[in-house]
């Protein structure tokens, strides 16, 4: 299945938009374990037109009542997790920030005003897909942070105002996963049917562009609080999906499970 999805994806041109990502990250191990993961991210990197910058939002950086974007010309390598092996800690993805587009990005947003920060850097969610798909680590990284205290409606519409970043070479990546309950983990690897009737429900919305369904994934009920117990790894897909333009369209690649639970669903919008 990614083989043939990284086949697709070799005649990616650099035409003027840059392709809006969603990546289902999982374990942060995936940023070092020569697994499937690690691979077709690195492959997709291979591929992809270079960026002059991207812009990450990730599962990994909550804010409440406040919606930030990193403005630091160096941002640190933010080890958030807890109980990996020693050589996890040692990982740095030393790329240069970029103070310029945060602040595009500020101009760009008129509902909420965004506020620059200094203290964030680069999370998990950010580096771990990161380090094996542009290991370089020379294309300038920037954060948006999740304001949790918001309905999924104003992720979407957020987003949505950050679409012309996409004309101006901001590679707009969302790190998360489509299901994500780590409660539920299981060693058998034995897939929940919860699991993949969230998973494949979200995916029958996508594909027939019915956003406002993935939205409101809250009203799919308990089977959407089995998937998502909280829902910080589900917004990223609002802000990837709100950039989706008529006449492009979701390519999927790593459609499995790991540990039952937590869905690799990932996609790439051009
Ligand atoms: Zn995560």
């Amino acid at each position: 299945m990614n083989s043939e999805f990284l086949k697709s994806i070799q005649d990616f041109k650099p035409t003027d938009k840059t392709p809006a990502l969603f990546i289902g990250h999982g374990s942060p191990m995936n940023a070092i374990e020569d697994n499937q993961y690690q691979k077709s991210w690195e492959e997709l990197g291979k591929k992809l037109p270079k960026p002059k910058a991207i812009l990450s939002i990730s599962a990994h950086w909550i804010t409440q009542g406040t919606t930030k974007v990193t403005a630091m010309a160096t941002p640190r390598t933010i080890h958030d997790f807890g109980g990996f092996p020693n050589e996890l800690y040692k990982q740095q993805y030393p790329a240069p920030g970029s103070p310029d587009f945060a602040n595009k990005t500020i101009d760009l947003v008129n509902n909420p005003k965004i506020i620059a920060d200094s203290e964030w850097g680069l999370d998990h969610g950010t580096w771990s897909v990161l380090l094996p798909m542009l290991p370089d680590a020379n294309i300038p990284v920037y954060q948006l942070s999740i304001d949790y205290s918001k309905p999924p409606q104003f992720h979407y519409d957020l987003a949505l105002q950050l679409k012309s970043l996409r004309d101006k070479g901001v590679l707009i990546l969302g790190s998360g996963n489509i299901v994500h309950n780590l409660g539920a983990l299981n060693l058998s690897n034995k897939t929940y049917d919860w699991a993949l009737e969230f998973d494949s429900t979200i995916k029958s919305y996508i594909d027939s562009t019915n956003h406002q369904g993935v939205v409101d994934f809250q009203k799919l009920g308990s089977v959407a609080t089995m998937a998502h117990p909280s829902y910080d790894h589900f917004l990223p897909l609002l802000y990837i999906l709100a950039l989706q333009e008529k006449n492009e369209s979701v390519n999927y690649f790593n459609e499995s499970f790991d540990l039952g639970s937590i869905s690799m669903r990932s996609l790439v919008i051009c």
